[in-house]
Formats: C-alpha cells, sequence, structure tokens
C-alpha cells in the first residue's frame, strides 16, 4: 500500500465562479428558501435537484441520469456544484464543456475515461505509526558549503519530543532534518512525524509555551499537550479519485526518461486503470476504503457525438459510475455524426435514461441578490447605485457578464483610493470589457466596413 500513501491529494478542477454555492439552500421537507446556502431563487429546479440528491442517496439513481435543459446562464452549472456538495464535502466534483471532448492529442473515450475516474472518489481509511509529542528542544547539524557560505544543507538532527506522560530523544537523519528546516519547527510546536515515511506535520502549538521569548511564536492554532507515549497508531482518512491512483500508479512503473512525455501525452494504459480498479477493490472489501461517486458535469451536451453517448451510457450501466449530469440549451436537432433529429440532440436510448430539469431566466431581483452574493463571496464593497447598475446589465445582457464586471471594477475603484465599488467604475469597466451581443454587433460592422 506505500504506493498510495505517497498521494497527496491532487487540486480538483476548481468551480471558483460557484465557489458561493455551499447546498440547494432546502428546507427540512425539501421546500426551496428563497436565498440559501448560496443559492438564489430557480426554485422549481432547486427542490427536484433535492429529489435527486435523495435518490442517489438511497441508491436509486444506479443507470439513470440528469438533463438540465434551459437558457445559458440560468444556474444549471450552479445547480450541479449544489448537488455535489450536498453529497458530501470530499464529493469529486468535474466539469467539462462537451467540446472538450474533442482534443486532437487524445481519443475521445481516453477523455471521457479520464473525466468518469476524476468524478469517482476513494476515501482510504490507513493506520499510521506516528510519533506525537511537543518540541522541546531542536538540535540541527547542518553543513556549510565550501564555495557559499549562505548554501546551507541539513545532515541530521536530534529531536526531544516530549508528551504528557513520555519523554524521547530522536536521532534523525538528513530527510527529516530538511522538514524541520523547511517548517521552522520550533520548540513548543507540536508535531507528528510519520514512522515509515518519515513526513513530518505541524499540527499546532502546546498551551503553556506561549511565553518561549527567545523565538517570534505565531500562533497558528493551539493544541492540549498530547497524552499517553510518543509513538503512537493513527487513524487518518484521506480521498483521492481512480484518476489520481491512475496517474500515481502509472509514474511508479515508467522510467524517469518517459515521465516527461507520460504527462504531456496523458494518455494512462488500460492495464494500469485495471491494476487500480483491483486494488481499490481489495481495499473496498478488506474495509480499508470506501467508494465516493462524484459528479460529472457536462456542459452543452448536444456537442457530443453518437460514439460519446454510447460509450455515456454503458458507462451509466457499470459499477464504478459516477452521477452522470448533462446540460444543454437546445432543443430539437441533430445527433452529431448522425442524420437522425432528437429532442436535445440525444440518442432515444440515454434520453430514456435522464431525468429532465428545466432552469428559467433569472428575474430582476433575482439577479440582483446573485450580484450581491458574489460581491460579498470576493470580499468586495457595492454601493447602492453599484448594485442598481450591474443589475441592468445583468437583465440586458447577462447575469454572466454583469457577476464577470465586479473584479475589474473593483481594481478600477482601488486605483482611485476607495475600497467600495460605486456605479461609475461599473460604467467605465463596462465599456473597457463587451458583452457577447455588442462583441458581435462590433464583428459585423467591422465585415460592413471591409465590404466597402
Ligand atoms: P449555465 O450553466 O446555465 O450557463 P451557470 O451556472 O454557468 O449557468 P453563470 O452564467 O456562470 O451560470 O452564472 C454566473 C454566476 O451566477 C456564477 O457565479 C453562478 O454560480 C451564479 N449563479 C447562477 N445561478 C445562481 C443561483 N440560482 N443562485 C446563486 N448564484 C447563481
Amino acid at each position: 500500500m506505500a504506493q498510495i500513501r505517497e498521494i497527496k491529494k491532487i487540486e480538483r478542477e476548481k468551480a471558483s465562479i460557484h465557489s458561493h454555492i455551499t447546498g440547494l439552500g432546502l428546507d427540512e421537507k425539501g421546500k426551496a428558501k428563497f436565498i440559501a446556502d448560496g443559492l438564489v431563487g430557480q426554485v422549481e429546479a432547486r427542490e427536484a435537484s433535492g429529489i435527486v440528491v435523495q435518490l442517489i442517496r438511497q441508491g436509486k439513481m444506479a443507470g439513470k441520469g440528469i438533463l438540465f435543459v434551459g437558457p445559458p446562464g440560468t444556474g444549471k452549472t450552479a445547480l450541479a456544484v449544489a448537488i455535489a456538495k450536498e453529497l458530501g464535502e470530499d464529493t469529486p466534483f468535474t466539469t467539462i464543456n462537451a467540446s472538450e471532448v474533442y482534443s486532437t492529442e487524445l481519443k475521445k473515450t481516453e477523455i471521457l475515461t479520464q473525466v468518469i475516474r476524476k468524478s469517482m472518489g476513494v476515501r482510504i481509511k490507513q493506520k499510521r505509526t506516528v510519533y506525537e509529542g511537543v518540541v522541546k528542544d531542536v538540535k540541527l547539524k547542518v553543513a556549510r558549503s565550501r564555495y557559499n557560505p549562505y548554501y546551507v544543507s541539513p545532515r541530521e538532527a536530534q529531536i526531544v519530543l516530549s508528551t504528557k506522560d513520555d519523554e524521547r530523544t530522536l536521532n534523525v537523519g538528513d530527510a527529516i532534518a530538511e522538514q524541520f528546516m523547511k517548517l521552522n519547527v520550533k520548540k513548543g510546536d507540536v508535531i507528528w512525524i510519520d514512522a515509515e515515511t518519515g513526513e513530518v506535520t505541524k499540527v499546532g502549538r502546546a498551551k503553556g509555551f506561549e511565553g518561549a521569548k527567545s523565538y517570534d511564536i505565531e500562533v497558528v492554532r493551539q493544541v492540549d499537550i498530547p497524552t499517553g507515549s510518543i509513538k503512537k497508531e493513527k487513524d487518518i482518512t484521506i480521498t483521492v479519485t481512480l484518476h489520481d491512483l491512475d496517474l500515481n500508479l502509472a509514474a511508479q512503473s515508467i522510467s524517469i526518461t518517459a515521465l516527461f512525455s507520460f504527462f504531456t501525452e496523458r494518455e494512462i494504459n488500460q492495464d494500469i486503470r485495471k491494476q487500480v480498479d483491483r486494488l481499490v477493490k481489495d481495499m473496498v472489501n478488506r474495509g480499508d476504503a470506501e467508494l465516493v461517486p462524484g459528479v460529472l458535469f457536462i456542459d452543452d451536451a448536444h456537442m457530443l457525438d453518437i460514439e460519446a453517448f454510447s460509450f455515456l451510457t454503458k458507462t451509466l450501466e457499470s459499477e464504478l459510475a459516477p452521477i452522470l449530469i448533462l446540460a444543454t440549451n437546445r432543443g430539437i436537432t441533430k445527433i452529431r455524426g448522425t442524420d437522425i433529429e432528437s429532442p436535445h440532440g440525444i440518442p432515444l436510448d440515454l434520453l430514456d435514461r435522464l431525468l429532465i430539469i428545466q432552469t428559467r431566466p433569472y428575474n430582476e431581483s433575482e439577479i440582483r441578490e446573485i450580484v450581491k452574493i458574489r460581491a460579498n463571496e470576493i470580499d468586495v464593497k457595492l454601493d447602492e447605485d453599484a448594485i442598481v447598475l450591474l443589475t441592468k446589465l445583468g437583465v440586458e445582457n447577462s447575469l454572466r457578464y454583469a457577476v464577470q464586471l465586479i473584479e475589474p471594477a473593483y481594481i478600477v475603484a482601488q486605483r482611485k483610493g476607495r475600497e467600495s465599488i460605486k456605479s461609475e467604475d461599473i460604467e467605465e469597466v463596462s465599456k473597457l470589457f463587451s458583452d457577447s451581443k455588442r462583441s458581435v454587433k462590433y464583428v459585423k460592422e467591422y465585415e460592413n466596413l471591409l465590404l466597402k
């Protein structure tokens, strides 16, 4: 299992423009509150999503998926994020646009497999032997370079660790000594040293060491002095995705020289994936791990072709499937790669398995509230006039346009020595940054000029 221990949580695809969303904002009866958990309005779609969450929890969504249908900027992505949040903090969430499936470098089934495996979490429980205690003393031995006296490298360290009932002097080598230097470990810090990997973690500072004058102490988190002996077993849970495990195993099984091309091409061998699946299954059977199906959100789903759709249909039937959420703003259209017309450009056999949820355009008061929530999320103050103007721009152009103007307007305000945004700042940036209607009109006019 050593290979799994090495894995650091790889940063997931972040939906930062949706970071204000913490859930669906429903009451105990599943009714949507007008504003809650960062969501505003879109009441029916939120209540429908709440039922979907319950179906997922009861295991009744197996083999099925969700389709959000509605105009652009009506919160389809926002609702998918909210569903993932309702399922739990460590639920993986992956979002792609269907056009990303058609890369020139990789096969579309490879891209789909990768996003599917990025959306499948594995919660791994581990027991680790650690040395845990308060640092009472550290003696670091360092080597100084003959050529550059400022260059010092750690060689070894002697650490005195103590708990309420135990005290030990540990002699450690350069790897641990180096971490001590990097982490700037001081007297009074409570630390863990993983007995197997040698990884050092600073847990916090012990109470009662505040007055250790010879150090400038920055109190990060105060913790009680641990009790018991220094060497102990700890239960640790980490969540990784199947894709993280694939990458990790693939990186171990290739030579250093091949590593570079591996990370640029990013195609993962099927044998690696089979090995990972076997490993995970064994861990699940032993009770050392749990599968956490995440959410895979595919926007503009009508841009997928018939092969991609049949691949997704097959995935829905498999054991290791994430929750599939598709979104589209198209009505009847041709299924890509065929001459067949179908609702939303989706083949009927897949459509039959999808629960369809509609989203509708926002009204003025909803846009106003969303603008306020976003400003609050990024810690920016808006004057009342600025809110009114942004709401107007949201109604006339799009919600996304209004939301995207907040940060540039803040820069303009700061340049004028202000911390809060006035309507003049919004006016200024709305002249500098165009919305899509205006930019299309501009290109048309430009074409006309060229034709003259
Ligand atoms: P779609 O997927 O339908 O195009 P979206 O979710 O991507 O829509 P955006 O147009 O990007 O929506 O929305 C702009 C901003 O408004 C985003 O920050 C989004 O999180 C937020 N937002 C959208 N709908 C809601 C809502 N009902 N409540 C709160 N915030 C919302």
